[in-house]
């Protein structure tokens, strides 16, 4: 009989971290399937965990190095120094070996440094490669080249959680274990499409709503989660914080706040307290005079008594951060749990629902140019992508690491991306295929998928995962490259596996990580361990202090700015349309991986554009391009639906080929950059 193994690991795709089990034979994934005994999957897998494995065997996967032609022909040193190793592959790259393409890569970087400086390099990370290549990428650029420009994907989806957070309660990470939303009396999803990016997280919710009709959701448009809610919020576009604010103007004015956890736990509650009943728009009555959404003037007081009263948890997603105030928005949601007491106890807390699988592993890891690793202070803070595309084109960022992230394709203002890469001189790229940065890089170098390797992942709850490969690769993990390119630059790493690095990381971020050694991760794996672990984990945090200087929760006030949507409907002058973007659930990002599975890609292989069936005299023909000052997108389908609001827009942006990230301009985070996807004005051309 052929031998099946089955095989358990963590699922690629995003911060749910769903346990996963694979049968495999021949060193091929035959089926993924639910851990039997999965504390974060419960038995049931997404389409994107179940069927997203095929890109693992995809004929275009990256396996040999390549190097462009160009460079070679205008590094002729660096050409002779690998010409032995140098194979035709077509008109525009040549083929070579890892070693042969590290050295080329340490001799341009060196070249590069001499030239313009230690600090004309940087390092951009993404998301779904494990802490131990995540960590060793910012080592590298941090000691080895000497430049502190270092950051990763969170820039573009929860950076602003991290910093609404840490400036609040003094910790960027959910609260509370997945599972307490069954103690939780009453929950509320904010700007977060949970059925679509986080499925297995929604099954809960809609599990718990069902049952106890205890659910409120907010967003623009009407998402599935809206069937299941007691309080359907349809919000207009960039109006999180007014939202927020309002609720906690009821909780005040109704006295509805815990004095006890307010004097024992929190300060400056009193001077936020003075701001909110001064601020013109606190009052869930301004509503009444905005057309189409006055029913939320009643709505958001009942959901503000409710959400005060039970034991609640918040969940929000990009629909929070991607927004101008979403660093402030976030700073909101954390003042409702500071003055009610929610925060810190079984069934009540804050849940960033974060994106990719590692995203808050990379975080922890210091995969950011203002933290070290375990959110230590770096000795010199780098600058964060928007500022280091600026550099760019101001020509004094010259190279470029990029480990998985798609900078030309997920990053907004895409155009002027372009722009700043050609003045770059050297881009190296690590992934699995030739994406778009890929196509603009100078060395590109194939490396394991997470289904080949080893290492650590932290999911959006905190939970560490030890991951295992599912099958056997002879491509190097990202880690590996770093190390051949740090010893060509006179480094002196001598890891020999990854478990070496993680050991490491357990000594650096030891406020975090001290416990969690492979052994015990692997004794775990079903359970999990949530940092921060030392002799016990946390599955909840802030149970007696916050992780503050002080240990007390902190109020910072921040009043909505009126603006966009808002204003125009309050001056009667609402014309044209709002776009915003997101995910869908059959595909993942820039869609690399999960394009290339048929059972995926059959479901949504091109960008649709939803469009309320009020506005259908605009859309005269079947595909529309939209257009914005920054640029425009390629044509795309409409679809007339009535789950979005009239005079807005939906769309993914997940296939390059729909140019949507063209439209965005450098509007974002006012704190931390991360752009504004979930709101631009666009202009409709009928084609
Ligand atoms: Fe994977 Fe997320 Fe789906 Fe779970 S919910 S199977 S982690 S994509």
């Amino acid at each position: 009989m052929e031998h099946v193994e089955v095989i358990d690991s963590v699922c690629t795709y995003c911060g749910v971290g769903c346990d996963i089990a694979a049968n495999v034979k021949d060193n091929k994934i035959q089926s993924i399937f639910a851990h039997p005994e999965g504390v974060v999957s419960e038995g049931n897998l997404c389409v994107k965990g179940k069927y997203g494995f095929e890109f693992v065997d995809a004929p275009d996967r990256l396996r040999i190095p390549r190097i462009r032609k160009r460079f070679l022909a205008q590094n002729p040193t660096i050409y002779e120094a690998i010409a032995l190793h140098v194979k035709e592959l077509d008109e525009t790259w040549v083929e070579t070996t890892l070693n042969a393409a590290t050295t080329a890569a340490a001799m341009k970087l060196q070249e590069i440094q001499a030239k313009y400086g230690r600090t004309s390099v940087c390092s951009i990370g993404g998301a779904r490669t494990s802490c131990e290549s995540s960590y060793l990428l910012q080592k590298f650029t941090r000691h080895t080249l000497n430049s502190p420009h270092v950051d990763n994907c969170a820039r573009i989806c929860h950076s602003p959680s991290l910093k609404g957070m840490r400036t609040t309660i003094g910790e960027g990470a959910a609260t509370n274990p997945y599972n307490d939303i069954y103690n939780a009396e009453f929950m509320i999803v904010f700007g977060s499409n949970t059925t679509e990016a986080h499925p297995i997280i929604s099954n809960r919710i809609v599990d718990v709503a069902g049952k106890h009709d205890n659910l409120a959701v907010f967003d623009v448009r009407e998402i599935t989660l809206h069937r299941f809610a007691k309080y359907k919020g349809i919000i207009p576009h960039e109006a999180n914080l007014l939202v927020l604010n309002m609720m906690a103007y009821v909780i005040i004015t109704e006295e509805l706040y815990n004095e006890h956890f307010l004097s024992d736990r929190t300060k400056g509650f009193e001077s936020f307290k003075a701001k909110i009943l001064n601020d013109p728009y606190a009052n869930p009555k301004y509503f009444e005079h905005i057309e189409g959404y006055e029913n939320l003037s009643k709505l958001i007081p009942k959901v503000a008594r409710e959400y005060a009263l039970k034991r609640s948890m918040i969940f929000w997603g990009l629909g929070i951060t991607e927004h101008i105030d979403g660093s402030y928005a976030v700073m909101a949601i954390t003042h409702l749990a500071l003055m009610t007491g929610n925060i810190g106890k079984q069934g009540a807390g804050l849940m960033p629902l974060r994106g990719q699988n590692n995203v808050q592993g990379a975080c922890d890891m210091g995969m950011l140019p203002y933290y070290d690793p375990d959110y230590q202070t770096p000795k010199e803070i780098g600058l964060m992508t928007p500022q280091l595309v600026d550099e760019m084109l101001e020509g004094r960022i010259k190279a470029i690491l990029n480990m998985g992230e798609d900078l030309t394709h997920v990053h907004p203002n895409s155009n002027k991306v372009n722009r700043a890469l050609d003045n770059v001189e050297f881009i190296m790229v690590q992934e699995l295929f030739m994406t778009e940065i890929a196509n603009r890089a100078d060395i590109v170098i194939g490396v394991k998928s997470a289904y080949e390797k080893t290492g650590v992942y932290v999911n959006a709850m905190r939970r560490l995962h030890l991951s295992q490969p599912l099958v056997k690769s002879d491509l190097p993990d990202d880690w590996e490259v770093i190390k051949l390119l740090d010893n060509k630059m006179g480094g002196n790493y001598t890891y020999e596996d990854s478990k070496q690095i993680w050991d490491e990381v357990r000594e650096v971020a030891y406020r975090r990580f001290s416990g969690a050694s492979y052994n015990r991760l692997e004794r775990h794996r079903v359970r999990g361990l949530q940092w921060p672990v030392h002799t016990e984990d946390t599955p909840i945090l802030h149970q007696l202090d916050f992780r503050t200087e002080d240990g007390y929760g902190e109020f910072h006030y921040h009043p909505y700015q009126l603006r966009g949507m808002v204003q125009e409907i309050q001056e009667k002058r609402l014309t044209g349309y709002h776009l915003t973007t997101g995910r869908t659930l059959a595909q993942y990002n820039n869609a690399s991986q999960t394009s290339r599975c048929e059972k995926l890609n059959k479901r949504y292989d091109e960008t649709i554009l939803l469009v309320h069936e009020d506005d259908a005299a605009d859309f005269t023909s079947e595909k529309v391009i939209l257009k914005t000052e920054f640029g425009q997108s390629a044509p795309l389908t409409v679809k007339f639906t009535d789950k979005v609001q009239p005079k807005t827009l939906f769309c993914t942006f997940h296939h390059a080929k729909s140019k949507i990230n063209n439209l965005f301009g450098d509007r974002c985070d006012e704190l931390i950059l991360t752009a504004a996807f979930k709101s631009i004005k666009v202009e409709i051309i009928n084609v």
